[in-house]
């Protein structure tokens, strides 16, 4: 059974005394809640602070980039053994403004998953069709090249691979209040799965695969209501804790009924 997760991603959104502020409150928010794992993933410059924080809750610590390299001359670049050892246990690889704004690629985003797995920390990679991709009916080739372009002859046993997540963020439905519909997003996760099957059978029914794209309160079980979709990558609706609390319970509420 694969377990519930929900990953926020603050973007770079709060600074560390807001980034305290919202750790004052939302760990009371969602005490009791089990069964779903709940990641934060704030700016680098409030991991090691929300590491302390987390202690003694049921929170995981996420980070939003790392480079693949362990050390080295990378000026401003912050490498997977930092993240590891503060106690970072996911990362985001791949996000779509990363790929917009930063120019990462698919050759750059391998050697990203690749050193996350290899040095034991779990890649929520992203892929996603953009909208004229889309309306062009291209998102299945999009995604294959994502999908494939980030993990085809990687060098590491099943073993490992199997922890990786995958997050569908359709590009137009990322910060425009307008998500895609829960049949769409799961008709992308479920084509996810198939890929997932058809290059490595023995991991594809173990792999999380989330939503991600205007996800909120409201329209959260639409999407982990599916049978493909175990969770969801929050942006906008992850920065108010009451929101987000909001958004984990209604998925654990979801669990109960
Ligand atoms: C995101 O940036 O990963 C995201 C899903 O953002 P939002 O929830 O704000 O659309």
């Amino acid at each position: 059974m694969r377990e519930k997760l929900i990953v926020a991603n603050w973007k770079m959104n709060k600074t560390p005394l807001e980034a305290e502020e919202f750790m004052q409150h939302f760990p009371k928010e969602v005490k009791g809640i089990s069964g779903i794992e709940m990641v934060i993933c704030p700016p680098f410059t409030s991991l090691v602070q929300l590491a302390t924080l987390m202690r003694d809750t049921a929170l995981m610590l996420g980070a939003q980039n790392m480079h693949w390299e362990k050390e080295g001359a990378y000026t401003g670049e912050i490498s997977p053994l930092m993240l590891k050892e503060i106690g970072v246990k996911y990362v985001i690889i791949g996000h779509s403004e990363r790929r917009k704004y930063f120019g990462e690629n698919n050759a750059i985003i391998h050697k990203k998953t690749t050193a996350a797995l290899n040095c034991g920390l779990i890649p929520i990679l992203c892929l996603g069709e953009n909208s004229e991709e889309r309306r062009s009916k291209e998102t299945e080739k999009v995604l294959k090249k994502q999908l494939f372009g980030a993990l085809d002859e990687i060098d590491l046993e099943e073993e490992k691979l199997c922890n990786i997540v995958l997050a569908y963020e359709p590009v137009w439905a990322i910060g425009t209040g307008t998500p895609a519909s829960g049949d769409e997003a799961a008709e992308v996760a479920g084509y996810l799965r198939s890929l997932l099957k058809e290059k490595w059978s023995a991991l594809a029914g173990n792999v999380r695969i989330l939503y991600g794209g205007s996800v909120n309160r409201e329209n959260i079980s639409e999407f982990t209501g599916k049978k493909d979709i175990d969770g969801a990558l929050v942006g906008g609706s992850s920065l108010k804790e009451s929101s987000f609390a909001g958004l984990i319970k209604a998925v654990f509420n979801e669990g109960r009924s």
